[in-house]
């Protein structure tokens, strides 16, 4: 499996050693029955529990290692407007008024984030504020394009263009020569958004297993799960395992690839000095197709995202190269310390939108946010929870997305998608 616990790329993060206190859920033992099943304790796992438990329904949710323990626990934790593809492109793709549905739930998904940080007191370091920084006059072409067709098809008004000599006023680098301010887009603590929705799914009445691989899943009218020590029989099933559910069920990896991605965070800066770096602590993230990510921590260090293996393996000097690529941006860190270095596994699909769907008559997935699943993962859930409650029309919507397989199927996708992939690098160069 790629990048197992072992590897660097699940190395301790910044995020663990500033976690909330976290409970010890039990291993299942034994065999036990409930109305709902969900696989994975990330946002999309968690969120349908805690909304299947509100609405009332007796919840288990199995997870493999420890709540947020996926990408829910180790990502950049940027809150990103919209979808990794041009609203126009999903115009063709779904018609005009799907289109505007998902538009509108992608902007409930922020809304709903904030709305259940609140609600339930999640201690995450919320804020909002994102910029879209540009390397090349292509990228502003293509950010001004973004503008407009938020602000002119969807009526959004919430960003602005901002100009070569305005970018400097939000980050302390020449490299950019423009941007697009997102008031809507922000930032969070990953892992303790997903330790809060978990304390918020228990008290709504979901029991949480940690140490549970779910190791066969049954998908027909009786859904089952089954772990090493124990099984569980469901009325439904919903499988929330996202880039870690690998082969569990082969139909649902297909349209899927499991990518590592990976952050460094600094020492202390200091308040003075972090505060020059970002002065409004926007969250940062340029337009290349391979990005680099970047925002201040509550304790005043840089934590810096960037590159990407499709390969399988972490690859050595993996730190050594963030920080290079770091100190391309901000030359004056050169003597900061890097005091963690860590990735994870985001999961993204050929198409670049998530990927829904049902396995049999009562087995619910969702999938292959393609980047954007800190806000999408929670509404993911929750539409889950909808479809089971039996109104799945928002869910539907998602799910008529089209999907295409990665070429070459399971074995042969990633050298495809290495190649694929080097043509992108060679193009942000451009
Ligand atoms: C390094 C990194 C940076 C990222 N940065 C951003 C960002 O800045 N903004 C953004 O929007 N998105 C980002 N992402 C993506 C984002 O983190 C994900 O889209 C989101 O967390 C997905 O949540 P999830 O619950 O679907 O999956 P996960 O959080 O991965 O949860 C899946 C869980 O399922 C469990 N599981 C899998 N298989 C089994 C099994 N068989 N039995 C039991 N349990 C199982 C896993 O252990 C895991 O805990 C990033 C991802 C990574 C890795």
């Amino acid at each position: 499996m790629t990048g197992g616990a072992g590897t660097a790329a699940h190395a301790p993060s910044w995020y663990a050693a500033t976690a909330l206190s976290q409970p010890d859920h039990p291993r299942l033992e034994g065999d036990v029955s409930c109305d709902v099943c969900v696989v994975g304790a990330g946002y999309t796992g968690l969120s349908a529990a805690l909304h299947l438990a509100e609405r009332g329904y007796d919840v288990v949710v199995l997870e493999a290692e420890r709540v947020g323990w996926g990408a829910s626990g180790r990502n950049g934790g940027q809150i990103v407007t919209g979808y990794n593809k041009p609203m126009g492109t999903i115009e063709r793709w779904v018609g005009a008024e799907d289109a505007r549905r998902l538009w509108d739930m992608g902007e409930e998904a922020k809304r709903l984030l904030a709305d259940l940080v609140e609600r339930h007191g999640i201690d995450c370091d919320l804020r909002w504020g994102y910029l879209f920084a540009a390397l090349k006059d292509r990228q502003v072409r293509e950010l001004a394009g973004m503008r407009d067709e938020w602000a002119e098809g969807y009526g959004y008004d919430r960003s602005r263009l901002v100009g070569r000599d305005e970018m400097g006023s939000f980050v302390a680098t020449t490299k950019y020569v423009g941007g697009l301010l997102d008031h809507g887009g922000g930032q969070l603590h990953p892992l303790n958004y997903a330790i809060g929705l978990a304390r918020a799914a228990a008290a709504a009445g979901a029991r949480i297993f940690e140490g549970s691989r779910v190791e066969a899943v049954e998908t027909g009218t009786a859904p089952m799960a089954r772990t090493a020590r124990g099984s569980v029989r469901a009325r439904h099933l919903i499988l929330a395992g996202n880039a870690y559910l690998r082969g569990l069920v082969p139909s649902v990896a297909a349209k899927i690839m499991p990518a590592g991605t990976y952050l460094i965070a600094t020492e202390p800066l200091g308040e003075n000095r972090a505060k020059g770096l970002i002065p409004d602590a926007v969250a940062v993230a340029d337009v290349n197709v391979v990005l680099n990510y970047y925002r201040r921590s509550a304790d005043h260090r840089l934590l810096f995202g960037g590159g990407v293996s499709y390969s399988g393996f972490d690859g050595p000097g993996l730190r050594q190269r963030l920080r290079k690529t770091m100190l391309g941006i901000f030359p004056q860190l050169e003597d900061a310390r890097i005091d963690y270095c860590w990735g994870g596994h985001v999961a993204i699909t050929m198409d670049r939108t998530p990927h829904f769907g049902r396995v049999g008559p009562s087995t619910y997935f969702a999938h292959g946010y393609s980047g954007h699943g800190v806000a999408l993962a929670g509404l993911a859930g929750k539409l889950m929870a909808e479809a089971v409650a039996g109104t799945a029309e928002r869910f539907d919507v998602f799910a008529r997305l089209p999907h295409q397989s990665f070429p070459g199927g399971a074995l042969l996708r990633t050298p495809a998608l290495v190649l694929a992939m080097a043509w992108y690098r060679l193009r942000d160069l451009l």
